[in-house]
């Protein structure tokens, strides 16, 4: 029965705010993960190359450069002048219309563009509209898969403890089962076979310039063996291995060994499993290859792109396949994709995604490599405080580990204080910067990181 609305009652969610949006804000809008009640946003009164500015709660004002790039989507900055332009001109023509039955150019332009650059041999592109419906799209076309070779009965996924694919039901049930909301909806989630988180790994640069990897051999060995056991045991009813390559986003900000990654196509391919690789995160250049995949040499049969595919201008997320997956479902009963969302291929976020992509083609070289070095250098002094338990980067990732959760509200205020706006989780303070930072930015967000831990955490 709905609860009787009436005047509120009792204490005010929160104390006055001097932030007049924030004020209007609090206790109406959800915002991620977060309690009507919890901590009150910054306002954002705009954004601008790597800059956001920003009016506190208390009424502050801040400029501040984005250190997350906005949940790792705007590599290329914010109104930045050839994605502004590319969006007005499409808005000009048509800024949506259904994917039923009709295509656009932007659609059809920018399905070459990715499988031309995707790693393997991509032949198939299908749009949806956030990262997280591209892997339910990627779920079920593997279950489709499956079906059209005579096995239906395969409808398990085998993942990786640590992983995180997304909000949605399918998604979520291949997420890390402990730290993923597993425990919030009992019954209501698929359960898949998961092994263990693939062991930590380092990209280690040597003064020359060269790179290797580094990680314990004989954890990297019991872990594989431990994946081919499960493998073998479920191999019946698995229908893909689902993972994040090289490194695990939300789920830990976890580097792992490339060789993890070649174990898995081998047990895909020992047991007729798809490949899912979700480089949702990874992709367009992030881990120091435009894809992650590449570290390994390993070529997926479905891949999962989004965030940065749009630079972080519009939702948008792509799911893309093997000629021979393409080819299965056609060959099926239902010969088509079982999927179909209201914006598919939405040509404004196509048409933005092109030009983004191309700018990513254009830049990520030199930038990514550039933004990583001064991450390293400039991150590294965190080493010596005491509740820093590990510095870590990969491409132009960052990432500082404490030895305790995070005081995410203290340590956003001291980050900001230095002019850098960081949104640290769990026991993590991490920065992924957009690629157009200049070497100063990336100094500022370094130093900033590492000054409000000092200063929060000691
Ligand atoms: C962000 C993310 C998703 C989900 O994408 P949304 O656009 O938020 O739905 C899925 N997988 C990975 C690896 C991600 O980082």
């Amino acid at each position: 029965m709905p609860e009787p609305s009436g005047p509120p009652s009792g204490p005010p969610l929160h104390p006055p705010l001097q932030s007049p949006l924030a004020a209007r804000d609090h206790g109406l809008v959800w915002h991620p993960y977060a309690p009507l009640d919890g901590p009150a946003p910054y306002a954002v009164e705009g954004a601008s190359g790597v800059r956001l500015t920003l009016t506190a709660p208390d009424g502050t004002r801040h400029d501040a450069v984005d250190a997350m790039a906005s949940w790792w989507c705007a590599v290329h900055g914010y109104r930045n002048p050839v994605l502004d332009a590319v969006a007005h001109e499409q808005v000009d023509r048509f800024s949506h219309v259904m994917f039923g039955g009709l295509t656009h150019e932007p659609a059809v332009r920018l399905a070459e563009r990715l499988t031309s650059l995707a790693p393997g041999p991509m032949a198939h592109v299908f749009y949806a509209d956030s990262g997280s419906v591209s892997v339910e799209v990627a779920l079920k076309l593997s279950l489709q898969y499956q079906a059209a070779q005579g096995r239906p009965r395969r409808q398990r996924f085998l993942t990786v403890r640590g992983g995180y694919h997304g909000d949605t039901f399918a998604a979520m049930s291949v997420c890390d089962p402990v730290d993923g909301m597993h425990s919030a909806f009992p019954g209501a989630l698929a359960r898949q076979v998961f092994a263990p988180r693939p062991p930590a790994a380092r990209l280690v640069t040597t003064a020359t310039g060269e790179e290797h990897w580094e990680t314990d051999r004989s954890a990297l060995d019991a872990w594989a063996s431990e994946v081919r056991t499960l493998a073998t045991t479920h191999g019946d009813e698995l229908a893909a291995v689902v993972v994040e390559p090289i490194l695990q986003g939300a789920g830990g900000m976890h580097v792992y060994h490339p060789d993890c990654l070649r174990v898995l196509r081998e047990v895909a391919d020992e047991h007729g499993l798809l490949l899912v690789v979700d480089e949702i995160a990874t992709g367009f250049g992030r881990t120091g290859r435009l894809f992650a995949s590449e570290w390994a040499d390993v070529t997926p049969d479905v891949m999962c792109v989004g965030k940065a595919l749009t630079g972080g201008y519009l939702s948008l997320a792509a799911v893309l396949m093997t000629r021979e997956v393409g080819e299965a479902i056609t060959r099926s009963a239902f010969r088509a994709l079982l999927h179909g969302p209201t914006f598919m291929a939405n040509p404004l976020a196509c048409a933005v995604a092109n030009a983004s992509v191309e700018l990513v083609e254009a830049t990520w070289k030199d930038d990514v490599p550039r933004v990583g070095r001064l991450l390293r250098e400039h991150l590294e002094p965190a080493l010596s405080l005491p509740h820093v338990a590990d510095v870590r980067t990969l491409g132009a990732v960052g990432v500082v580990q404490l030895t305790s959760p995070v005081d995410v509200p203290a340590v956003t205020r001291a980050a900001l204080g230095r002019g850098v706006w960081v949104r640290p989780f769990r026991d993590l303070v991490y920065t992924m910067p957009p690629y157009v930072c200049t070497d100063q930015d990336v100094r500022l967000i370094a130093e900033g990181v590492v000054g409000a831990v000092a200063e929060v955490h000691g």
